[in-house]
């Protein structure tokens, strides 16, 4: 039953994605009251804008959860509000009076690439990944008017993981389906090149990296093939873990073989190669594994020429304005904690913690499940799928476990005034006005774009 005096709490939520939406929904189906701060139109984060869009199904799927979620009679949603920008956080805390205030911001800055002054060629050579991330699922929108890029043919890219993996099948289908168009005046659909793999639109066409005067991009990864999180092993045993690391370098090479481009394991960059204010090259310096340990070998150096390079190392937190920081990461009041340090009444939840989900500390079924779906369908499947399902099953348990907690909290606090109720009403809804905000379906309606598979089909 739901507890009447639950409605006499406010409680803010800043960030409406995966996990906002989780706890949005959790505290409203108790009778709270919440309010979702989101800085964008949509409320959808990484999933709109960092997840590339030819993954049609898990997008749409994943952003109608979400729906599902805040579309609740006592969730009020703020879109277009950026905390930190638009209300101070200690304006937040201080004055408007919510009971808490709970951290769902996410991970969606880049970290920044190890080498010195590299920053200066942002957009200039340089590329971080979720830039390109958001210019390449909103670039066929007719309206889109932020920055444009141009995958060069030798664009070096450095990470490891999946999504890198991501990244070279963008970067390969954007360079050859281009040189396609331009050179020999065909024109494949990206979705066509996703499905069937560079390699093999190339083979039924006839045409050779060489008639396109191509060489394609290269990924450089500071470990093994072996080394790359594409498996997760079955459990800590020898064998499972030695299973997961032949499976990783069998994925990374099917990719590679696949979508065409070039790996260069063990190796980290040093420092960039410039001649006249204009990128022209890294240089890398190898690393060796000894015993799983990375030791790097700086003296051992070797340089690849390149006027492009595309960082994929991982995302973090945006920092806040009045949040205590270690470095980039929140300071909470203990480790893998949910309470932000410094205050009594905020929380954090979900990638905003750590930058890593919380993965580890939240294993209930998600890794299980996608152990049993990668086996099964290895190599066939779409591992970012399998990978983001879980990974986001995974935030979603987490979530659920902190709420519980989180509510006692609440239940710990003095109840609302109704005037800190009126005040909270009235500040939200001139908000919302100034938005043109009216209801949540219909402003979701307004503000989805077009899809580029909507187009084609048109
Ligand atoms: C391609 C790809 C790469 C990924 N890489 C990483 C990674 O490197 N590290 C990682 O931990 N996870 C990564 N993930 C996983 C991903 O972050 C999770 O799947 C999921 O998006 C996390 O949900 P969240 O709600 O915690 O954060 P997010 O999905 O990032 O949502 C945060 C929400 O808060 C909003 N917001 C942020 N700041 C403010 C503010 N100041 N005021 C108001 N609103 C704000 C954002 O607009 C967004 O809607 C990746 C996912 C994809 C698809």
């Amino acid at each position: 039953m739901i507890d009447d005096s639950n409605k006499k709490h406010y409680i803010a939520i800043i960030g409406g994605s995966i996990s906002g939406s989780e706890a949005a929904f959790i505290l409203a189906e108790k009778g709270y009251r919440v309010v979702v701060f989101e800085m964008n139109n949509l409320p959808y984060g990484k999933i709109e804008d960092g997840l590339p869009k030819w993954h049609v199904n898990l997008r749409n799927k994943q952003e109608q959860n979400i729906d599902q979620k805040l579309n609740h009679e006592n969730i009020r949603f703020v879109p277009n509000v950026k905390i930190g920008r638009d209300i101070l956080f200690e304006d937040l805390v201080k004055n408007w009076g919510f009971t808490v205030i709970i951290l769902a911001n996410g991970a969606w800055k880049d970290r920044d690439l190890p080498v010195t002054d590299i920053n200066k060629f942002i957009d200039k050579g340089l590329i971080y990944q979720n830039a390109l991330l958001y210019w390449y699922n909103h670039k066929h929108e007719p309206n889109y008017n932020g920055p444009t890029y141009e995958i060069k043919d030798g664009t070096i890219v450095i990470g490891g993981g999946l999504s890198s993996l991501d990244v070279m099948k963008l970067g390969m289908i954007e360079l050859v389906q281009n040189a396609l168009l331009n050179l020999k005046g065909i024109d494949i659909d990206l979705f066509t090149f996703e499905r069937k793999g560079v390699l093999k639109v190339l083979e039924e066409l006839d045409i050779s990296f060489q008639d396109l005067n191509l060489k394609g991009m290269t990924l450089v990864y500071r470990r093994n093939a072996a080394d790359m999180p594409l498996k997760t092993p079955r459990d800590n045993s020898d064998e499972s873990i030695l299973k997961a690391r032949e499976v990783s370098e069998k994925l990374l090479h099917k990719y590679a073989k696949n979508f065409m481009f070039q790996f260069i394991p063990l190796s980290s960059p040093l420092e960039k190669v410039e001649n006249k204010g204009v990128l022209e090259g890294v240089i890398f310096y190898k690393n060796k594994m000894v015993d799983n340990k990375l030791i790097p070998v700086k003296e051992d150096t070797f340089e690849i020429k390149t006027t492009m390079i595309i960082s994929s190392i991982g995302s973090l937190p945006e920092k806040i304005t009045g949040l205590p920081y270690d470095y980039s990461i929140l300071k909470m009041k203990n480790k893998n904690g949910y309470r932000v340090s410094e205050f009594s009444n905020v929380f954090a939840i979900g990638n905003a913690v750590t930058g890593r989900g919380n993965i580890r500390e939240s294993k209930k079924h998600g890794a299980e499940m996608a152990n049993k779906i990668i086996d099964n369908h290895l190599l066939k499947e779409d591992l970012m799928e399998v990978w983001l399902t879980n990974y986001n099953e995974n935030i979603k348990n987490k979530v659920q476990e902190q709420m519980d907690e989180i509510e006692a909290e609440i239940k710990s606090k003095k109840i609302m005034s109704d005037s800190v109720i009126d005040t909270i009403l009235s500040k939200t809804q001139k908000l919302q006005e100034k938005t043109g905000f009216n209801s949540y379906k219909s402003w979701i309606k307004l503000k989805t774009p077009i899809r580029l598979e909507d187009m084609l089909t048109k």
